[in-house]
Parts: C-alpha cells; structure tokens; sequence
C-alpha cells in the first residue's frame, strides 16, 4: 500500500488493538510495522495477532513488517504481604533472596548475580526510577540501602541499576522461549532488550539463525557507550526512551536520540525512535503540542521509523494516534526545511561499488524529470543504501524475497514490491516500470531510474544504473538482454 510519507510507522499490539477490524484500521490509517510485545500476553494471544496480520497482508497484497519484542533481563522485587509499602526518605530498606514476603523493611530481588555485582554508592531505580535507593552494604546475596527518593513499591516492581555492567546473560528462559516462539510464527524482526554489549547481540543471532533480522533496543548507558560496535553487529536499532530515560538523566537522552539516528543513517541501518511520543493520546484524542513537536523532530532527524507503544496497545484512541503520526510526517515532509536538513546531514560513503551507484541514482533523480528510483535487492542492503541517500523521489524496492521485502517495512522511504524470479536485465526494468506505473509513481510518459545487480540472484552485486522510460513498449524495443 502506497503511503504518502517517507517515514515509517510502528504500531504496538496489545489489548487495546487485538481484533481483525482495529488491526486493519491501524494498517489503513498508516501503520507500517506491528510490534508484539512478549512482555505481555500469552503466546497464544501473540499468534493470534501474528495470524490476523499475516491474513491482512495476503488480502492486500503488499508487506508488512512484524517485530516481536523480547522483555529481556528486566529485574523485578518479589511480592509484599500487603501488596504494596510506602518507603520513606531517609530510611533503610534491604534486598535479598529470602522468599519470605516483603514488608516495609525488605523484599526479596531474585537475582543472585546482581547482588555480586553491587557495590556501596551504586543507586537502584525501582518502578522507572519513582523509588531510588541506595546501596550502602553488600555482599553475598544482599544490599542494605537507604531510600534517596520515597514513595510505593508495589509487588512485581522494574529495577534498573544503571551504575553497573551486569552480569546478567542478554537472553532470559523466558527470552529464549520466546525467541522461539516468535521465530516459528515467522516474524520479521527480533528486538533485543536491554543489550549491554555487541557479543549479547552475536548471542541472539546464532539462536534467531536466519529466520529474522536483529535489532537492539539501546536503554542502558553502557550500550551508549558501546554504540558503534552494537550498531554494526545489529540489523537495526531501537532509541527506547523509556528506559533510557530512567538508568541516564532524562535531559541526556534527545543528544543521544540525535547522535544514534545520525550513526545509524551512515550505517544504512534503520532506527526506531521510540516511547512516549504520543503519551497523552492514551487517554485523549489530541495529542499535545510538545507531543506533535517530538514526533516532528525524530522526522526532521530523519529517524527511518517514529513508534507506538502504550498508545496503541491499550490506548483509547489507537488509530487516531497513527492518524496523528501520519499526518505530522506528510506536513513535516513536505517543509523545504526537512530536504534541507536531510541533505545536509548526507554522508558521502564511497567505499563499494554499490555506494557510487545508489549516490549516482539520487544525483540523476534528482537533476531531471525522474520520478522514482527502482532497486532490485535480494537482502534488502541496496535498498537501504538507496535510503540512506535520503533521496527526494519514491524509492521502489523490487525483490523476488518475501521476508527481504516485510524487513524493509521499517526502512525509511521505502516502498516494496514482490517479483518473480528474475534471469534477464531486460525482464526486470519492464517489471520496475510496470511497478512505477501500478503503484501510481509514474505514468507511461514518466521516466525512472533502476538499479540491479547482474547476474540475477547473487546478493551484493549492485552493478548496473539505467535510467529507463515506463513504456513498456520502448523497453522491448530499446534495451539489451
Ligand atoms: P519497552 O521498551 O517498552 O519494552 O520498555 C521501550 C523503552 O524502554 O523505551
Ligand atoms: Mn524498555
């Protein structure tokens, strides 16, 4: 489905948007990407999200991206005998692996390796960093803390322990039961949770093995500091505010925000801004001004994709939310500033073959009458360097693989088209040109530009520009084999 914006929508799935009617309403309204969150919900109400999908694409025809979420290591407090208890400033207050019930003196944290890991002077955040504490004494298999900042601690609470690297594996059971789960369904992406290190994400693409593409959610400090590398091991990459915002000062995650987008546009990887963005909305059917004016920054930023969460998951106003976004992008999309920025922000890769012809696609689309660029991709990296070019034509990714094309639902500006198996150049420029002309970029007049590699079918052999007209009729008559 054609949308009218180069930005990529994701939508959360949850309780709020479970059924046939509301999933096709959040696709029609212009969700790109649906994200399952494994945190919540039973494998069988996942797969009932998956199947409603999957049925939906069929009927239209036209990819649509799936990303399961995994929790990941997130540390939870044990349960309260009263459900929950009020800390004070100033008080002390124990963790521990007793499995006794809390009360207003302890409660027990489940994880052993974290208490090894604790040192006097590290603060722990619970419940997104409502409650902090801080350790005073450790040792084997307790923390003896004083409360910094008061208030409830109810049973099953988050912590966060942002001062430390933990030891913690980046794949739960739960994770690792999930991950297999998720991958059997045949989802397209893999989120990881709270990743701390490039080796996490090596760990979860030898389980995922080919059946997914892996992103990494960066919410942890030390991922920050590890950027570069957890980038380049990943497929893609997730900005999650929330967390984020908890473990670092809340005023240090929009540079972050700005620098990750940056660093993964240079590695033609796509990045999710995500959390928060429309918050208000859960409970309104208008967002706020500081909310539209998020969601046009990430844009002007030129974020591949805005997302999603509580919104859409247990929201009111699910659809409206993606109405909001969509029609935020189209506006911001259409200010000259936007061009500008992006434009400016381009940086000149020259280091394969593949690089000079997607910058020589953009430069001749953009100095004559083209009305879009059409690359063949069997992995989907063409296209993505095709959008790391930011061009201001469509691009139309032509690809003869079904999960290549659901993948590069999240890639920014990308449209994808299915193909058949393709032997001759000839053969595939018809086939661009008949896209262009169907999918309503370009009329029979219209001029486009296309990208392949040849030999067909060999990823990674971008080797040929040809700026072709849409009339079939010329192609036969014109091209070469
Ligand atoms: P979550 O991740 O919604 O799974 O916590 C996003 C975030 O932390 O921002
Ligand atoms: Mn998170």
């Amino acid at each position: 489905m054609r949308r009218m914006r180069n930005v990529k929508i994701v939508a959360t799935l949850g309780p709020a948007s479970s059924d046939r009617e509301t999933i096709r309403a959040l696709h029609a309204a212009g969700a790109d990407v649906f994200r399952l969150n494994m945190s919540h919900g039973t494998h069988d109400e996942i797969a009932a999200r998956h199947a409603i999908i999957r049925a939906l694409e069929a009927d239209l025809d036209s990819p649509i991206g799936v990303l399961a979420d995994l929790q990941g290591p997130k540390l939870r407090v044990g349960t309260f005998a009263s459900g929950a208890v009020e800390l004070e400033e100033g008080a002390r207050f124990r963790l521990d692996l007793d499995e006794a019930e809390g009360d207003s003196h302890r409660v027990r944290l489940p994880h052993p390796e974290i208490f090894a890991a604790l040192e006097p002077g590290a603060e722990l955040l619970v419940d997104d960093g409502k409650v902090r504490l801080r350790v005073e004494d450790c040792g084997d298999g307790f923390a003896e803390c004083t409360v910094v900042t008061g208030g409830t601690i109810s049973n099953r609470k988050g912590v966060n322990v942002p001062d430390v690297v933990l030891p913690v594996a980046a794949l739960s059971d739960k994770d690792r039961e999930d991950l297999e789960f998720a991958c059997a369904l045949g989802v397209d992406w893999i989120a990881l949770s709270f990743v701390q290190r490039p080796e996490d994400v090596e760990e979860a693409r030898a389980l995922v093995d080919g059946r997914a593409a892996v992103l990494s959610k960066i919410e942890k400090p030390t991922a920050v500091r590890r950027i570069d590398e957890i980038i380049a091991a990943s497929d893609g990459i997730m900005v999650a505010r929330g967390d984020l915002g908890v473990e670092l000062p809340v005023q240090n995650v929009p540079p972050i925000q700005k620098r990750i987008v940056r660093k993964c546009r240079a590695a033609a990887k796509p990045v999710i801004v995500a959390t928060q963005m429309l918050e208000s909305m859960i409970e309104s059917p208008m967002p706020t001004r500081a909310e539209v004016s998020d969601v046009a920054t990430a844009i002007y930023e030129g974020a591949d994709a805005i997302m999603l969460s509580a919104e859409s998951a247990a929201g009111q106003y699910p659809v409206e939310a993606v109405t909001t976004m969509d029609a935020v992008a189209r506006e911001v999309e259409d200010d000259p500033t936007y061009t500008e920025i992006l434009e400016a922000s381009r940086v000149a890769k020259r280091e394969s073959v593949a690089d000079g012809i997607v910058a020589a696609a953009r430069e001749i689309a953009e100095t004559t009458e083209i009305k879009a660029i059409a690359c063949f991709t069997q992995s989907g990296t063409t296209a993505a360097l095709v959008a790391r070019e930011r061009p201001r034509v469509p691009i139309i990714a032509m690809t003869n693989l079904r999960g290549t094309a659901r993948r590069l639902a999240l890639t920014w500006g990308t449209h994808c088209v299915m193909t058949g198996e393709l032997t001759r150049f000839k053969q595939a420029v018809v086939n661009a040109a008949r896209a262009a002309r169907v999918e309503g970029y370009a009329t029979e007049d219209d001029q486009i530009v296309v990208t392949a590699g040849v030999p067909f079918n060999i990823p990674g052999t971008t080797n040929i520009l040809r700026v072709a007209p849409c009339d079939e009729r010329l192609i036969w008559a014109t091209d070469p084999e």
